[in-house]
Order: structure tokens, then C-alpha cells, then sequence
């Protein structure tokens, strides 16, 4: 089958949840990207699995993603077809002292069920602006939370096109890593266990743990979070600072002045910007100290 054909079987089974050439500038917090050639916004579940298993069927590039929070997304797009299930499939409940997410649920609206249910230690997510798909692929954290830390079990679609529970050892979960990243499996929801807390704590938690980003990220210019992951015995800020590196510009693609950690989109960046400045500051930060900084945001596309 080819994608043409691939887009007329959505146009009839699925009408109003496609877009064709859509530009990935809309769909990930850098604001960069080319068009992705087919992008599926699930309505449920069902759909998701429908258009993940005709797609592997048909051989067709599938490209799933989450709420677009950890991705740069080079200038040519991304072939074939991308599934988008932040905010898509974003069922969510809590049962006792446990939480039940579907994949795209965003972990802000996790950590506020939580909350409102009274139940405690998901309250280091509330500031991550992925979905919890994303979440659990990147073994997301922060102030000493972790995904790992609460996730009993995920429910995913593995490359065969079968449903499966994964546990927590399954999920090999480590810093930024889960099996996930390994086994090609579609996150499709999330059981976390928590323990009863105080709501006003819980919310005061939240609150703190919001503060601390908003004085410290440049939450107010397109970003994919911290761009490198955090090299043994180091913090990749830290060492870019000291190098000297902290407002170095390529194109419209900048060290953040408030965050070394960060790279900001400026306003017209192109991946290609970006690509440069990773390359630019991993020679740098080398010559300074020795250490190789390694990307921890995610690159897609051609
Ligand atoms: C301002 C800002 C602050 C941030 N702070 C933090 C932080 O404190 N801690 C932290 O860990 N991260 C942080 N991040 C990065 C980011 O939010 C996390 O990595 C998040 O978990 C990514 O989720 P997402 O849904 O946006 O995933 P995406 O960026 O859409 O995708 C990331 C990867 O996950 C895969 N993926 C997404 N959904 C699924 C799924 N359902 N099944 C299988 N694979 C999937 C994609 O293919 C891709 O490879 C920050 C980002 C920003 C912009």
C-alpha cells in the first residue's frame, strides 16, 4: 500500500482525525519542524490501535509521539506516518490509592488527579509538560521524583500488534531510559500506585516545585527541556556555563541566558540551527573539561 492509499483508508475510516503535510512547528514545544507527511490524531484507543496495526501491516514509516515536548524535529519532516496521542486518548481514574492514565494524558492533568484524589508522589510531575506516554519512555523526572518511582505497570501494543501488560521490571527502567526505547512498543496507559497524603501538602508541594521552574527555565521561549542528558558526576548547565557558552547563537537557535541547560527557539530557529549548536557546544564543553555531552532530547525526521 502506499501512503496515498493509506490516506484514502483514513479518509474513510477515520475523516476528521488526519492531517496531510502537517508542519511539526505546531506540534512540538521547540516550534521547529518540517511537515510530517500524515499526522493521526486518535480519537480513542481503538483508533490507535486500528491505525498502528494497518500501518505496520503495510510496512509504512510509523512514527508515534506524545505531546512533542522532547523532540526536535529536523527541517525536511518526518515521512510516512506519525500518530500524535497528547492530548488524544487521555482517559484517566483513580482507584484506592492507585491512578490509571491513558497514554496521552498530560503529566500536569497526573499530577492533579492526583492531587484531587489525595494521593502523593506524583507531585514532581506537575511542572513536565509531556503526556504520560512520553513520560514512561524517557523514565521522566524531576526533584528526585521519577516515573519509575510510582509505575507499576504499563499497557502497551508491542511491534506484533499485540495488547500486553508490561511490569515494572519489564520496563528496565534507568536515568532518561525504559525498555521502551528498545523494544518499539506503543505506550497505551499507565497504572501508577501512590499512598494517601494530605491535599494541602500535596498541593503545596506542587506549588513549590512550580516556582522553582518558573525562576529558573525559560519558561516564556520555545523549548525541549534540557537538551543534554546529565553526564556522570556533572550537570550539562553547569559545564556549558563555565565553557563559556551561556547566550551562544546559532541562526535563531540560543544557549538560554537564564538555563545553560536549555536551548531556546528565539523565534525563526531551523533544526539545522539547533543541530549546529548541539554540535558547536559538545566541542566546546570537550575541550573545556573532557566530558561528551550526549542529546537528551529526541531527533526526528530527515
Ligand atoms: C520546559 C520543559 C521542561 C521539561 N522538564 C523536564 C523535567 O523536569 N524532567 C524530564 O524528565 N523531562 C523534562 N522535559 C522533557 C519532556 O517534557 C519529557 O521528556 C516528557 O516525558 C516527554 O513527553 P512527550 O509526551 O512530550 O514526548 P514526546 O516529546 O512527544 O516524545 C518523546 C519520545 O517518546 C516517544 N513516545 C511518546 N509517546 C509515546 C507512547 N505513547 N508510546 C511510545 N513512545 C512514545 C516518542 O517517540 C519520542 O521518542 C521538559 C521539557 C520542557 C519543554
Amino acid at each position: 500500500m502506499t501512503l496515498n492509499e493509506f490516506k484514502a483508508w483514513l479518509k474513510e475510516k477515520m475523516p476528521d482525525n488526519f492531517r496531510e503535510n502537517e508542519s511539526m512547528q505546531a506540534h512540538t514545544s521547540f516550534r521547529i519542524g518540517g511537515p510530517a507527511d500524515l499526522l493521526v490524531l486518535p480519537a480513542d484507543v481503538h483508533q490507535l490501535e486500528e491505525v498502528v496495526v494497518k500501518a505496520r501491516l503495510e510496512n509504512l514509516l510509523l512514527t508515534v509521539i506524545g505531546n512533542g515536548s522532547n523532540l526536535l524535529v529536523k527541517d525536511k519532516g518526518i515521512r510516512g506516518v506519525v500518530v500524535k496521542l497528547g492530548n488524544t486518548i487521555k482517559n484517566i481514574v483513580c482507584q484506592d490509592d492507585k491512578i490509571i492514565a491513558e497514554a496521552g494524558v498530560s503529566l500536569a492533568a497526573v499530577a492533579n488527579k492526583a492531587a484531587a484524589c489525595s494521593l502523593t508522589g506524583l507531585e514532581f510531575a506537575v511542572g513536565i509538560p509531556g503526556s504520560i506516554g512520553g513520560a514512561i519512555f524517557m523514565n521522566a523526572g524531576a526533584y528526585d521524583g521519577e516515573m519509575s518511582k510510582v509505575v507499576t505497570k504499563v499497557t502497551v501494543l508491542t511491534v506484533d500488534g499485540e495488547i500486553k501488560d508490561l511490569s515494572k521490571e519489564e520496563l528496565d527502567f534507568c536515568y532518561r531510559h525504559s525498555s521502551i526505547q528498545d523494544n518499539g512498543a506503543i505506550v497505551i496507559s499507565v497504572e501508577m500506585q501512590l499512598a494517601k497524603g494530605n491535599i494541602e501538602e500535596i498541593r503545596a508541594k506542587m506549588a513549590d516545585f512550580t516556582n522553582r521552574r518558573t525562576t529558573k527555565q525559560p519558561l516564556d521561549i520555545p523549548n525541549a527541556g534540557s537538551m543534554f542528558r546529565r553526564p556522570p558526576g556533572h550537570y550539562a548547565g553547569t559545564l556549558i556555563e563555565e565553557a563559556g557558552l551561556k547566550g551562544y547563537t546559532v541562526g535563531g537557535a540560543q544557549v538560554s541566558t537564564k538555563h545553560a541547560g536549555f536551548v531556546v527557539n528565539k523565534g525563526n530557529a531551523t533544526a539545522a540551527d539547533v543541530l549546529q549548536l548541539i554540535s558547536d557546544v559538545q566541542k566546546r564543553v570537550y575541550e573545556y573539561a573532557g566530558v561528551h555531552l550526549e542529546p537528551e532530547v529526541r531527533i526526528l525526521g530527515e
